[in-house]
């Protein structure tokens, strides 16, 4: 099996699987474009635990964890299988680690999850698991998490972080999905483009007192800390490519990146 590069993806609103636009474009080519992986293990900003758990259910339930959207969202689900197997190894090699690691045999696909990689692969034929993320560790911790798992990339696994570029939603104001990014999002999604491509590895991890409206753009963290976990899953040389760049509502950088 091909070693896969790990990714992270904006997933945005959860309309973003319903609707046309830039990313989901991007989404929806981006599978085929990268070929089919062994098996996709996923670090959600929709997943967050104090300890580090990793999904192993057989066969995950689809998890509609929003509110208020139309009625077809509701009845969409993704009905690829789990990965068990991989997922009790991502777990033991965490816990070799020194991270925690346990094993949770009940938890579904939250949308941060299913969205994005139902765009990729709507076959729904391979198999995914979940990685819970912990936000009160910050950045640090997931590129550590992530930097443990990427010996799986050898084996064919595609390891996703799944979050936003910027993501505050307290800025939305029933603005249509095509607002151009105000000063504030673009000069922060730039930054993070130019950290990542630099490899400035201790500015990212500083990144609340380093980048242009940090905690504007993220004034909680868990939609960040996947890059965190794609970026370490790269290896400590990732050399980072931005494989989309574009905003949906002004103030949702939608930008993902590929590290091999
Ligand atoms: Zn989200």
């Amino acid at each position: 099996m091909a070693r896969m590069p790990s990714l992270f993806v904006s997933h945005g609103a959860p309309t973003l699987i319903l609707q046309d636009g830039p990313a989901h474009r991007f989404l929806a080519g981006y599978g085929a474009a990268l070929g089919k992986p062994a098996a996709i293990l996923v670090a959600s900003a929709h997943w967050e635990s104090d300890a580090l758990r990793v999904s192993t259910a057989p066969q995950p339930e689809t998890i509609h964890d929003f509110y208020g959207f139309p009625k077809a969202l509701y009845e969409m689900t993704y009905p690829a299988p789990g990965a068990p197997a991989v997922a009790a190894r991502a777990a033991a090699m965490l816990r070799d680690a020194g991270l925690g690691g346990g094993e949770d045999p009940n938890r579904g696909f939250d949308h941060g999850a299913w969205v994005p990689i139902k765009l990729m692969y709507p076959a729904a034929d391979i198999p995914v698991a979940q990685i819970s993320i912990q936000t009160g560790l910050g950045p640090a911790h997931q590129l550590a998490v992530g930097r443990a798992l990427a010996p799986l990339r050898d084996e064919g696994v595609l390891i996703v972080g799944s979050g936003s570029t910027t993501h505050n939603l307290a800025e939305f104001r029933g603005q249509p999905a095509e607002t151009p990014a105000p000063d504030w999002v673009a000069a922060f999604a730039e930054w993070a483009h130019a950290a990542l491509s630099e490899g400035r590895l201790d500015d990212l991890l500083a990144y609340r007192s380093k980048a242009p409206h940090a905690v504007r753009n993220h004034p909680t963290e868990e939609h960040f800390l996947p890059l965190f976990t794609a970026l370490g899953a790269g290896g400590p040389k990732a050399r980072a490519e931005r494989i989309h760049a574009s905003t949906t509502f002004g103030i949702l950088a939608m930008d993902a990146y590929a590290f091999t």
